[in-house]
């Protein structure tokens, strides 16, 4: 029996155009690729940034007092409005405290360092960090919002320029522009961008009636996640 043999014949022609149609898959392929690998690490970027949270003082330090309104129960509930507005948002948060304790154990000499410094180990495990306070003066007339970064830190000046934006669309400013500050412990001893939040003065009248409603802190803690967000979105861009 004699074996069938078949010649194919493809013109010159057919040949040059599948050339060409491959040629356009292999580019689209490629474009697919680069694509895929450009939005996941947009996502990685966004959903792994660490967003440090401090709500200062708590336990033994209550911080600013006035009456029985105390700044370290104002602080932690606008850090877990926070908390939770930037974890909805895909934003990985951890906090130096969830509850109502200090972080400088035993009650001796040198807690408030230690507090201070068991704090910023905390913070240097993050990407920025933002530390929530209500200020208290003696003038009763100083009322609203100021943040305070390292002096001489570009990345702290820009964070505490974006929460202001945002701040002063809910909160009055006490100072419009992020303040520079040498010799604060916590802003001088992190290794990340970070800011120092004064919501309001507990104690001016407007400020602490204000303070304690929880739509008001729910606000505020909006605008501080807007703020960060907004600036680690510019930080992906750049
Ligand atoms: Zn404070």
């Amino acid at each position: 029996m004699k074996r069938l043999t078949m010649a194919v014949f493809v013109p010159k022609q057919y040949l040059i155009l599948v050339g060409v149609l491959l040629l356009h898959l292999v580019i689209a392929v490629i474009a697919v690729d680069y694509w895929t690998i450009y939005r996941q690490e947009r996502e990685i970027l966004a959903t792994g940034a660490n967003v440090i949270l401090d709500p200062g003082h708590g336990g033994v330090d209550p911080g600013a007092l006035s009456g029985e309104v105390k700044e370290k129960d104002i602080v932690l509930d606008v850090v877990l409005r926070m908390n939770k507005y930037l974890e909805e948002h895909g934003y990985s948060v951890v906090l130096t405290r969830d509850e109502d304790v200090d972080l400088g154990g035993e009650l001796s000499k040198g807690r408030h360092r230690r507090d201070l410094e068991a704090r910023v180990s905390v913070i240097n495990n993050g990407q920025v960090a933002v530390s929530i306070h209500c200020n208290i003066i003696k003038d009763p007339d100083q009322k609203g919002a100021v943040v305070f970064y390292q002096k001489g830190s570009e990345a702290g000046k820009e964070l505490a320029a974006s929460l202001l934006t945002e701040l002063n669309k809910v909160q009055l400013l006490n100072d419009n522009r992020p303040l520079p500050r040498e010799n604060l412990f916590l802003l001088r001893t992190s290794k990340i961008p970070t800011v120092i939040v004064e919501l309001g003065f507990l104690s001016n009248q407007e400020d602490r009636t204000k303070l304690q409603e929880p739509a008001f802190r729910q606000q505020l803690a909006e605008a501080l996640s807007r703020g960060i967000i907004n600036y680690l979105e510019q930080e992906i861009e750049n």
